[in-house]
């Protein structure tokens, strides 16, 4: 099963996502992890993005398209969940074709819908585990011993440089110009589930659970 995360900045992709990776074994495929990984090693790639991350704006597509390439048949056996990508038609298109090209197909688009003016707390309060990339936040989702990450232990926690309120304005810009419009197209082909993202985090994973067991 392959399935596509949509939603704006801090919509709750990336824990949606983990999750599924613990209870499903699914593959996890972020474009946004990938590139902060990019920039982190310093290699061309990453030199490309991180002026581009920091202002908050989208990174080409060809970079991008290409990062999900090299990482794809990864998540054969296990089905990838595509998180934070395609964001642009041209992404869209080029997954299309990356799927095609190894007889796979989109299984489902579930969209989180959320509420804009949330996504700013949400966002400016997000942290990371440093060592295992666990994701919190300072208000919904503390460790549950404070200072040690539940999943590994660890007491190291880090914090997204564009995950301030300048930046995620920029963000939320980009979501509404570039890449809600990728929607209607999804929506064409029946695969679109809209899951509402504002209930918790137990309860959005319900809905999403609800769909892929349907
Ligand atoms: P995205 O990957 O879509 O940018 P995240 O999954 O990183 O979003 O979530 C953004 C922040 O909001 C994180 O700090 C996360 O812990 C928190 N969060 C995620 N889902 C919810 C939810 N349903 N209710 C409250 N906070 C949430
Ligand atoms: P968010 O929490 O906003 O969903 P991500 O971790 O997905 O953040 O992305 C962080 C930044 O990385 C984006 O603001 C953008 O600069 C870049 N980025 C990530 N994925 C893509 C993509 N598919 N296309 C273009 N830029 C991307
Ligand atoms: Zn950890």
């Amino acid at each position: 099963m392959d399935i596509i995360l949509l939603g704006p900045p801090g919509a709750g992709k990336g824990t949606q996502a983990q999750r599924l990776v613990e209870t499903r074994g699914m593959v996890q495929l972020s474009t946004g992890d990938m590139l902060r990984e990019a920039v982190a090693k310093g290699t061309p790639t990453g030199l490309k993005a991180k002026a581009i991350m920091a202002a908050g704006e989208l990174v080409s597509d060809a970079i991008v398209s290409a990062l999900i390439s090299e990482r794809l048949d990864a998540s054969s056996d296990k089905g990838a969940i595509f998180d934070g990508f395609p964001r642009t038609g041209h992404q869209a298109a080029a997954l299309e074709i990356l799927l095609d090209e190894r007889g796979r197909k989109l299984d489902h688009v579930i969209e989180l819908v959320v509420d804009e003016e949330a996504l700013v707390e949400r966002i400016t309060g997000r942290f990371t585990c440093a060592n295992c990339g666990a994701g919190y936040h300072d208000k919904f989702k503390l460790p549950k011993v404070e200072g040690t990450c539940d999943v590994c232990g660890s007491h190291d926690f880090k914090r997204r440089p564009d995950d301030n309120e300048q930046t995620v304005r920029t963000r939320m810009a980009e979501y509404r110009a570039k890449t809600a419009p990728i929607l209607p197209v999804y929506e064409e082909k029946g695969l679109v589930r809209r899951v509402d993202g504002m209930g918790t985090v137990d309860e959005v994973a319900a809905a999403i659970d609800a769909i892929l067991d349907s």
